[in-house]
């Protein structure tokens, strides 16, 4: 499971303060020294903890903390609402369009699971919001893509548009959005062509779809296995082309986490839904606040 070995150091470390009846300035530097280490070791940006961790520590030895009643539960909600604040705070919406269609641009890298987030997230978002999307299959490159997003939208009867793989990515989306206006499509899905690596070309075309297509939301859609590797790339990404979010999958894996805890504070972009399985219905909107108390325990 994600997580499990950080969430394991942490909730060691809060027992140990929890019950105590007097907290000590000593304590709280102990305290601060294991979540640094604990989340060092799960990956997370270094600069990402040491703010973080400063910040706890300020507040945990701050008046409202040492002189209440139970001092050792207000340090570990103190630790609790940071690590909410670490991955963005409060949950952050959807953004629709206030004219239809929305159009929703899914980018990244290649296996990170881009075509499968986007029928998910269609299907996902037809059923909360009512709303009848259709999917824009522009991933050019890799031959195998086009027709899983066309075996998906099978599976889940939502159209895709594609005009197979001879015709430039961002003709394809001016004629799919077209298309899903003439058919009273409110929710668009574009699914892009990712590389092995962040390049110029990859960027530039991406700019030109974004440009034609004027997308509501923007997500980089990554893998959260490949740690600190996902914030580089959310960081070339988000230069280029502002993301609005991010999808973050895999995260049924044993993850240790780094991305999911860094990748806001590093790029300012929040995500915004995690992939927690193959499945169709593996993806939830992301919760910071809950996944703090699942870490914390
Ligand atoms: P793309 O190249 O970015 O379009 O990636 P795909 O959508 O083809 O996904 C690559 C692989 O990752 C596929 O085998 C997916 O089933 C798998 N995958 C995608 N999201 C998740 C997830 O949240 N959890 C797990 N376990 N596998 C996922």
């Amino acid at each position: 499971m994600a997580f499990e070995s950080l969430a394991g150091r942490l909730q060691e470390t809060m027992k140990k303060i929890r019950g105590k009846g007097k907290v000590s300035e000593a304590d709280v530097k102990q305290m601060a020294r294991e979540v640094r280490l604990a989340l060092l070791e799960a990956d997370v940006n270094f600069k990402v903890v040491k703010s973080f961790v400063s910040r706890i520590q300020e507040r945990a030895v701050g008046q409202e903390v040492l002189k209440s009643l139970t001092p050792g539960q207000q340090v570990i909600k103190v630790v609790q609402e940071e690590l909410a604040n670490l991955m963005g705070g409060d949950q952050t919406k959807l953004n629709f369009a206030l004219k239809p269609p929305t159009v929703i641009l899914f980018v990244g890298l290649q296996g990170a699971g881009k075509t499968t987030s986007a029928a998910k997230l269609a299907n996902f978002i037809r059923k909360a919001n009512n709303k009848k999307p259709m999917m824009i299959a522009a991933d050019v490159y890799r031959p195998a893509a086009i027709k899983q997003l066309q075996t998906l939208g099978g599976q889940l009867n939502i159209p895709v548009f594609t005009l197979g793989d001879k015709v430039s990515p961002v003709e394809i989306v001016r004629q799919g959005i077209e298309q899903a206006k003439a058919e009273h499509n409110d929710l668009i899905l574009i699914d892009t062509a990712g590389r092995l690596h962040v390049d110029d070309v990859l960027m530039d075309e991406l700019e030109q779809i974004k440009a034609v297509s004027h997308p509501d939301e923007i997500f980089l859609v990554v893998d959260a296995m490949t740690g600190q590797d996902a914030v580089n790339v959310a960081s070339s990404f988000n230069d280029r082309l502002d993301l609005t979010g991010v999808i973050m999958t895999k995260l049924d894996g044993d993850t240790r986490g780094g991305a999911a805890l860094s990748i806001r504070s590093v790029t300012g972009t929040p995500i915004k839904f995690v992939g927690m399985g193959e499945k169709m219905d593996a993806i939830e909107p992301f919760h910071p606040d809950r996944m703090a108390s699942r870490i914390l325990g």
